[in-house]
């Protein structure tokens, strides 16, 4: 490449990856001058809301348009190229157990930290009254979406969907009280066991139609994520300089131990996993995943980084296209490891924060609730407020204390949400391995 080349060539020969890191940190530094610079300024406000926010959330739908019959024709081909029911039944135990088995460590090592470092003990004075004023109406309307909650046996019944055009009519609807994307999936599982099963000329034709589906809409993706730089940088904007770094320094060792504890899972427990048990190196792993880090941490959605995670998977892992498609599109909703140690960690902090002791039995309550989070929260930013808001007052704190964290949740939003796909997609690796793929990295 001779020096004299112009700019523009140069430009176009970074690599996507590079470009969207590019976005996060031009995103991050600049919002963060703003904030230093412009924080308390109307006009600054309204740029914000009327022109940065939008440009980051036209990015954020384009893909979510895609979401649903993508998670429809993934899954549905996923399964039935697992071919026989057998083959299905070992994928899916497996996925299931280890998906278990992994969130069930993540939300130990959440509550280990946050029982060795106790960061909601030593805040008082000035601070826990800076803190306490920030229980606003934000808060409110979570805790009015946690007393929808439903009965446990609702909660499994709706995961059989009545009709499942209405629960993929309604997958990201905040509101909606049936079973949603969980019930898509199950409807989506069953028509990939029927079609492994009729093998006849016209079922061919349609498992070839799902396939063209699925190959459209990820080309929509693909022409999506042309604009993730920017989105990415937009999106990361309006968090960095809402944010500033004040109220993360008030809230500091909280911080702290949610990322140390998201780390701690991301780089010993899953490196031990594809070192160990997948047999890969975990370095050349994270490297070559970093354009779904990048995507989950700036969308803070799991199921709008699966586009990304499944393409990723399936080329730059080698991960074989049937596993690919079952676990990455069920662990998009079902396997949040990051999600269920946060919710622990939130939840013990507050009680302490609050003065609340928990016995054995309520940190007991706290841990299976956390496990039970990470399969049931949907992908979405924020999907686990209204179940800390539940789990919160099964322990006899009061709802309204969420309102503590919210000046740092979209933050830990991010991260968390980094956890979980790289969670999927290392369950994804180990599946692979254990169904006998070659995996070479
Ligand atoms: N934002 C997370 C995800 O999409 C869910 C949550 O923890 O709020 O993975």
């Amino acid at each position: 490449m001779s020096n004299s080349q112009p700019a523009d060539t140069l430009k176009k020969s970074l690599p996507q990856h590079t470009k969207i890191f590019i976005g996060l940190a031009v995103g991050i530094v600049l919002g963060l001058l703003c904030n230093a610079l412009f924080a308390d300024a109307a006009w600054f406000d309204k740029l914000l809301r009327n022109v940065i926010a939008p440009f980051g959330q036209i990015f954020m739908r384009l893909i979510f348009m895609a979401v649903i019959p993508l998670i429809f024709s993934a899954l549905v081909l996923g399964v039935a190229e697992l071919g026989d029911v057998r083959q299905l039944g070992r994928v899916g135990m497996r996925t299931l157990l280890f998906t278990i088995v992994l969130t069930t460590i993540s939300v130990i090592i959440g509550l280990t930290l946050v029982n060795i470092v106790k960061p909601g003990v030593g805040l008082e004075g000035p601070d826990r009254d800076a803190l306490m004023s920030t229980i606003t109406v934000s808060a409110k309307a979570t805790i009015e979406k946690a007393a929808q909650a439903k009965s446990v046996v609702q909660t499994i019944l709706d995961l059989i969907p009545k009709n499942p055009l209405s629960d993929a009519t309604h997958a990201f609807d905040d509101n909606y009280t049936g079973g949603g994307i969980l019930a898509l999936m199950f409807f989506s599982l069953f028509v990939g066991i029927a079609l492994a099963m009729v093998r006849s000329q016209r079922t061919i034709v349609f498992e070839q139609c799902l396939q063209g589906l699925y190959d459209v809409v990820m080309k929509i993706i693909g022409i999506a994520m042309k604009m993730a730089p920017y989105g990415v940088a937009a999106l990361v904007m309006v968090v960095a300089a809402r944010l500033g770094l004040n109220i993360i320094v008030l809230l500091g060792k909280f911080v702290l131990v949610v990322l140390v504890g998201l780390l701690i899972q991301m780089l010993i427990v899953y490196s031990i996993v594809l070192k160990y048990a997948v047999g890969v190196s975990p370095w050349k792993f994270l490297k070559n995943i970093q354009e779904v880090i990048i995507t989950a941490f700036s969308t803070s959605s799991s199921n709008v980084t699966l586009p990304v995670s499944l393409r990723v998977t399936e080329h730059n892992l080698k991960v074989p296209r049937n596993i690919t498609n079952f676990v990455l599109t069920l662990g998009s909703t079902a396997n949040q490891n990051g999600t269920a140690l946060y919710e622990g960690v939130v939840v013990l902090f507050l009680a302490q924060f609050f003065g609340v002791e928990l016995g054995i039995t309520q940190q007991i309550t706290v841990v299976l609730a956390s496990i039970l989070a990470g399969i049931g929260t949907a992908g979405v930013p924020g999907g686990s407020l209204p179940v800390i808001v539940l789990v919160l007052q099964s322990v006899g704190v009061p709802g309204e204390a969420i309102g503590v964290i919210f000046g740092v949740d979209r933050i830990l939003d991010m991260s968390r949400t980094v956890l979980n796909v790289t969670g999927d997609i290392t369950v994804a690796m180990f599946i692979a391995k254990s169904e006998g793929a070659e995996l070479k990295l």
